[in-house]
């Protein structure tokens, strides 16, 4: 179990770098986010980079984006531990428990981690990908691997496959409701234990479910684009899927991350690990938004319904 679980930390870290010697980092100006275009070519200045800023005007509709189904989200055994990577939380997950499909995913995806993305305290948000330029919080990245992978996201980066990792993308937005944070409060409260870079604990095992944690959000609702890795090597092997609904957690648990677990090698403590929105290149974003044809439709339905009776008594 233990050497599973070591299996698991270092093949699956939120970095999947496939390359160790590549230096990078989000909070020293020599190796920061806008370092990597430069520094590591493969492949963080291509054309297909991630995150991007969703410009919801631009959207074209698209009618095979439809529900997903989730296996295993609402297994409490599902969760293998909780580990501090040193630029990011990441919860390993049971890929042969969880697993993703539907949504015009090309294939069945196994889950097998999430991880995190915030700024600093209430002052700075650190979604990843913002909406018409607006910034949340934080973001929760699901990532999962396409099933003839067979759960190694090595082999999918290896591969180059464009549609390797489906990753599933939360916003979250803050809340003064505690009620409605209970597996964010069962999450946080794992992070004292794993303050330090390479730590990692198992006690999370049986504490709580995925669902739990992306409560009251629509997952029928999303954007879809074509992107990469948003850490080094920014690989372009990746479904992005968004959803436009953001979890609602309460401030303090989201203040909880930037102020308690520290970045790799450091003291620091680990704030605004987002990199920042990347070119589209002509890429399209799409969504379940009622096309402007089927608008017009509608809107003309109710005109003649709103008539109708003046129609009738003339
Ligand atoms: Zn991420």
């Amino acid at each position: 179990m233990i050497i599973l679980l070591l299996c698991v930390v270092l093949l699956c870290p939120t970095v999947y770098s496939s390359d160790a010697s590549v230096e990078w980092c989000y909070h020293e100006p020599r190796c920061d986010s806008t370092t990597w275009s430069k520094n590591v070519h493969d492949y963080c200045s291509g054309t297909r980079q991630s995150p991007i800023n969703i410009v919801t005007s631009n959207i074209m509709a698209n009618s095979k984006l439809t529900p997903f189904n989730f296996t295993g989200f609402d297994d409490n055994s599902t969760f293998f531990s909780i580990g501090n990577t040193g630029d990011s939380v990441v919860v390993s997950l049971d890929g042969d428990k969880m697993t993703v499909e539907g949504g015009d995913l090309p294939s069945k995806y196994t889950s097998v981690q999430f991880h995190l993305h915030w700024g600093n305290g209430s002052s700075v948000n650190g979604s990843e990908h913002t909406v018409d330029g607006k910034r949340y919080p934080m973001e929760l990245h699901i990532v999962n691997v396409h099933s003839k992978y067979n759960g190694n996201a090595k082999a999918a980066i290896d591969a180059k496959d464009p549609n390797g990792l489906a990753v599933l993308g939360f916003f979250v937005e803050g809340s003064s409701v505690t009620s409605k944070s209970k597996g964010w409060e069962i999450l946080t409260s794992f992070l004292p234990n794993i303050t330090n870079s390479s730590v990692t604990t198992t006690d999370i095992i049986n504490t709580t479910t995925m669902n739990s944690l992306l409560e009251g959000v629509d997952r029928t609702k999303y954007y879809r684009y074509q992107g990469s890795l948003t850490t080094p090597r920014c690989n372009e092997i990746v479904i992005w899927t968004v959803f436009k609904d953001p979890i609602k957690v309460n401030h303090d648990l989201i203040q909880l991350f930037s102020t308690t677990v520290q970045f790799k090698g450091t003291s620091t403590k680990m704030a605004n690990n987002f990199r920042g929105v990347q070119n589209m290149n002509g890429r399209i974003v799409t969504s379940q938004v009622a096309s402007a044809a089927s608008s017009t439709v509608i809107a003309l339905t109710f005109y003649i319904l709103a008539i109708l009776p003046f129609i009738c008594w003339l």
